[in-house]
């Protein structure tokens, strides 16, 4: 038995429910709010912890991609949400897609068979003075207790929507077609690489995104008048053509301000692409967030100069979700900096998806538990390369004081991508697969040696050697 103060965690979803079992098997008291059934989400069917909304998919299990990377590590540290994944897996070729009924029925009974977890079914309104507090609500956090956060964080540190632009491969793209410059600066330097259109190109390009196939507002929760108003802040770049053929030229394609060093000119409208990371092997289209399918998406976006080839790393969208500043509320041991004890977890601080929302709450689990690791994971592994998204501060390998040099670009949720990962530091032969062999084989070795020497709480989860005996296709 243990002698720490029992830990309160609000909301029963994927990460709520990662944290508690997790805390629970160390021996840490746990004490869960749900406010399911008695209060909806709009979005949840059941009232089943863990519910999976929209897809049953956890993502792929190819130890080659990123995502099975992710569940390997998972997997070693013990996760038990993946196990009963992977128990309720139901055919989905290379992906982890389960029985979403029986899936979440596990979770509620291992919840409430859980000597250790006292589950109560209530909707929790306020950051209860209770410590440690983890506030796992999700991107359907209730508007109540949002208030009340946001009166302690500040109210700019909090979004209530995602606007995510697509994210490309760098070296899927045609650079000698583009041109340096930044708004107003010297033509042909500068941070951004702009793609200039002709005006021809432009139209094509319009009429493209306006007959473009779009995925409907989710039932409940987009169509809802305030999440309607909120979005009219952020226009999906197909409704900005429909209000006029000129209104993206006008808006984020606007070109002005930006010659083309190759013509002297301005071009007709530009694409604007910003570097993801420092090495620039990822670029963001600046301001393309939007609703069409993602197959229409990767269609009329080969459509731009220099991209017949390109590779997406990250499709855009427009949805609901509640989610917080990280680089700019969180410490690095995953707590609030404005309000010791509290550690956000789960899709509102910042992750998306199923996967993503599970790992944070293993994190957080773990730094909250008797044995806290004694160092963050290396930016190399799958769970090391989320938190260093989230928390780029922690992970600067220069001194402190460095913090108030980050660039002023608004956070943006992320799902674990490539691009997360740092670059190789040495060239490698053989092309694209090959580099990423080896970020991939450079991210087991490392995430072995912190998980033995730095984290690996006694007799907890799997060592590598034991892990084929659970049955889980891994490498
Ligand atoms: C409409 C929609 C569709 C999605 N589709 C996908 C998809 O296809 N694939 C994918 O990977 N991800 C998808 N996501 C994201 C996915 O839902 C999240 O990544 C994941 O569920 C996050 O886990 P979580 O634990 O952070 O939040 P959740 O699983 O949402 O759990 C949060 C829990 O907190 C409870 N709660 C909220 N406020 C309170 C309160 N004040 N008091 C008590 N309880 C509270 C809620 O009832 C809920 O049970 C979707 C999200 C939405 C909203």
């Amino acid at each position: 038995m243990t002698t720490r103060q029992p830990v309160t965690i609000v909301g029963g979803g994927l990460s709520g429910v990662e944290v508690a079992l997790t805390l629970s098997q160390s021996g840490v008291p746990v004490v869960l709010y749900e406010m399911r059934p008695r209060t909806e989400t709009g979005a949840h069917k059941t009232a089943d912890l863990g519910e999976l909304v929209c897809s049953n998919s956890l993502k792929s299990v190819d130890p080659e991609t990123p995502h099975g990377l992710l569940k390997e590590e998972l997997q070693i540290m013990g996760s038990p949400v993946l196990l009963m994944a992977f128990e309720c897996r139901i055919p989905g070729g290379g992906a982890l897609v389960v029985d979403r009924l029986r899936f979440s029925r596990a979770m509620t009974r291992a919840v409430e068979d859980d000597p250790g977890i006292t589950l109560v079914r209530e909707r929790v309104d306020r950051i209860v003075e209770t410590r440690p507090l983890v506030l796992a609500t999700g991107p359907l956090t209730h508007p109540v207790i949002t208030e009340d956060l946001l009166r302690h964080i500040g109210s700019d540190r909090l979004s209530f929507y995602d606007a995510i632009s697509p994210v490309v491969e760098a070296d899927s793209l045609d650079f000698s077609r583009f041109f340096r410059a930044d708004r107003y600066g010297t033509p042909g330097e500068g941070d951004y690489w702009n793609v200039p259109l002709t005006e021809e190109e432009y139209r094509t390009f319009c009429s493209e995104l306006l007959g473009g196939e779009r995925v409907p507002p989710h039932e409940g929760v987009e169509d809802r008048p305030e999440v309607l108003r909120a979005f009219e802040a952020c226009q999906p770049i197909e409704s900005l053509v429909e209000k006029g053929p000129d209104t993206l030229a006008f808006g984020p394609m606007r070109p002005v301000g930006l010659i083309n060093p190759k013509t002297g000119t301005i071009p007709f409208a530009v694409v604007q692409l910003r570097a993801e990371d420092a090495d620039g092997s990822a670029y963001n289209l600046v301001g393309f967030q939007t609703k069409l399918r993602y197959s229409e998406q990767e269609r009329i976006f080969r459509l731009l100069p220099g991209f017949s080839e390109v590779r997406f790393l990250r499709l855009g969208s427009l949805h609901r979700n509640t989610f917080l500043d990280a680089p700019a509320v969180l410490r690095s041991d995953l707590s609030l900096r404005s309000l010791p004890g509290v550690y956000p977890t789960g899709q509102m601080v910042g992750v998306e998806g199923y996967t993503e929302s599970v790992a944070m709450g293993h994190l957080t689990a773990l730094f909250l538990g008797p044995r806290p690791p004694s160092s963050l994971p290396p930016e190399t592994t799958a769970v090391g390369a989320l938190l260093r998204a989230l928390m780029p501060d922690a992970y600067r390998k220069t001194p402190s004081g460095e913090s108030g040099e980050r660039k002023a670009v608004p956070f943006c949720p992320m799902n674990l991508h490539f691009g997360l990962f740092p670059s190789l530091p040495n060239r490698v032969r053989g092309g694209k697969r090959e580099r990423r062999r080896a970020m991939i084989a450079r991210a087991r070795k490392d995430f072995e040696i912190w998980w033995k020497e730095s984290a690996k709480p006694e007799g907890r989860g799997p060592d590598p050697e034991e892990k084929k005996s659970l049955g889980i296709a891994m490498a």
